[in-house]
């Protein structure tokens, strides 16, 4: 069995997630929005009181504000960081784009140390995720599906009664929602959705009452 674990970072609220499995007690980090030492040091404190290991970094892609930390989660940990090769540019652009809002500088994220891609499987002790290729909101979105224990890292696709934003370089709203119609609607109703922002969901509430769905 896994844990998810959620904190809300940085000055757009974004989600960051540890997930870990119970026993063996390794965990990935997901999109550390870290921005502050405060923030960072509450990730840290999350770690070290469950006496956790982390063992993979991941951006469900590479928008600043899911990537604001991983310089210092990587080099903290001596992680190997995974996105979706369509994000390396994107996560380059990332302290420009911080510095184009005008929020505080950002320490400039490491390269990627590897790819990943749909069809790959991401393991965590004896769990598993499959990996789905959701683009639209950014070009190389990827969300992490644990089918025994229904869930999702979803990342910025989709959100309770919402979606992404599509008004950001390669975001695309048609391609945005055949990924969330052929990807994640499919799944089964109980799936917990768990967002890039705002409160988690279920696949089947987006289903029914999601107003950008109907
Ligand atoms: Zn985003
Ligand atoms: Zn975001």
């Amino acid at each position: 069995m896994t844990t998810v674990l959620s904190f809300s970072f940085n000055p757009v609220a974004e989600n960051t997630f540890i997930v870990f499995d119970n026993e063996t007690r390794e965990a990935i980090i997901f999109d550390p929005g870290c921005s502050t030492p405060a923030e960072e040091q509450r990730l840290v404190s999350a770690i070290e009181s469950r006496q956790l290991k982390p063992v993979q970094l991941i951006n469900t892609h590479c928008h600043f504000d899911h990537v604001f930390g991983n310089a210092f989660i990587k080099d903290k940990y001596g992680l190997k960081l995974g996105i979706h090769e369509l994000e390396a540019p994107i996560l380059e652009m990332a302290p420009v784009v911080v510095n184009m809002y005008g929020l505080p500088p950002m320490t400039p994220s490491p390269p990627a140390d590897y790819f990943i891609a749909e069809g790959d499987v991401v393991t965590l002790g004896s769990s598993t995720f499959s990996v789905l290729f959701c683009p639209g909101h950014s070009p190389g979105s990827i969300c992490f599906y644990h089918q025994e224990e229904q869930y999702v890292i979803a990342g910025d696709v989709l959100f309770a009664g919402s979606i992404g934003r599509t008004d950001l370089p390669g975001g695309d709203h048609q391609t945005l929602l055949g990924s969330i119609m052929t990807k994640l609607l499919p799944l089964p109703d109980e799936t917990v959705v768990w967002p890039g922002h705002g409160a988690a969901t279920t696949i089947g509430k987006e289903r029914r009452t999601n107003p950008f769905l109907t």
